[in-house]
């Protein structure tokens, strides 16, 4: 049976991230997210960025939710996930969703990915459900920042075909600082736990090579922080499988936010780099990516365009 925390009405009381606020979105008082009750979008395209078994050759169709449950302060992704009025953001039809995705599915794309989904879980099920109707079954991918509940992961197991958590903190202090978010750590492991027991280590592919069931772990790289990559590392060895695949991402880049930081407004270093790439090797993870340091120059989005990721 399906829980309560899949209907929109459940919108009314939200708890369905961990910041636990009880807000009426329905109403003008919002929670944490800034986020109301309808379809927030800000942007939904083509990305033939993400790695490779995920995008494919004709890209995945990625639906960006607006706003965010974590306030990470170096965030790549800022003209979409302020919570405040600058954010981009479109109030869209369900219908009008539906019709959007369906074009690119139409023209070859196979996957959609919901991008920052964890404060739109009943919006993203209500988009699914509608493709299904239509007989429409693209292979969803969960993109998420892994601040999620992990009834959430539970309740998803069977709509969800990969998984693809950024898991970003080890430390509650780094959480804190960075995300405004001290128990990240906590409920990141207990989410990708689930995931994992989902979906084990192995990805199912399709005859051309896109993914269409599993788990990728992904890591974006901080400057000043390889402790912290470190740690993530030797966690996920410990206590899921060194079998997993890892995403490990070198291309940070200090946003105008950042400007000022001390240590977030710099890219992170080649040293830096390698030194946790070896750690990856060192503890026998062998499935995954790791990306150039160009990366840092070349991956980044501008949402005010009608294709952000037309460097691609
Ligand atoms: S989704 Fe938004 S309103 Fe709901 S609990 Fe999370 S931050 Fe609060």
């Amino acid at each position: 049976m399906r829980p309560d925390f899949f209907e929109i009405s459940s919108l009314t009381n939200c708890k369905i991230c961990p910041r636990n606020c009880g807000a009426d979105r329905s109403s003008k008082k919002l929670g944490y997210c800034n986020s109301d009750a309808s379809f927030n979008i800000s942007s939904i395209c083509i990305h033939k960025g993400e790695e490779p078994i995920i995008s494919g050759s004709e890209g995945i169709c990625n639906v960006f939710f607006s706003r965010c449950n974590l306030q990470c302060v170096f965030c790549q992704n800022f003209q979409i996930s302020k919570n405040n009025e600058d954010v981009i953001n479109h109030q869209i039809s369900l219908e009008e969703i539906v019709n959007r995705i369906k074009v690119h599915l139409d023209n070859g794309c196979k996957s959609v990915g919901f991008v920052s989904p964890s404060h739109f879980i009943p919006q993203m099920v209500a988009i699914i459900d509608e493709l299904n109707k239509l007989a429409v079954k693209p292979i969803i991918v969960y993109n998420t920042n892994a601040y999620d509940k992990v009834e959430t992961i539970k309740a998803l197991e069977g709509m969800v075909d990969v998984y693809l958590p950024d898991f970003k903190y080890f430390y509650n202090e780094l959480a804190k600082e960075y995300s405004d978010a001290i128990d990240y750590p906590e409920i990141s492991k207990a989410a990708i736990k689930e995931m994992f027991r989902q979906k084990g280590a192995t990805i199912l592919k399709d005859e051309n090579g896109i993914a269409e069931s599993g788990l990728i772990i992904r890591h974006l790289v901080l400057p000043g922080n390889v402790e912290n990559s470190i740690k993530i590392l030797n966690w996920i060895a410990d206590n899921l499988s060194t079998t997993v695949h890892i995403s490990l991402m070198s291309q940070y880049f200090p946003t105008e936010n950042v400007k000022s930081h001390n240590i977030l407004n710099q890219r992170i270093s080649e040293t830096e780099y390698q030194s946790v790439v070896k750690e990856m090797e060192n503890l026998g993870f062998y499935r995954g990516w790791i990306q150039e340091l160009e990366s840092a120059s070349t991956y980044q989005p501008d949402f005010l365009k009608n294709h952000p990721f037309d460097f691609f």
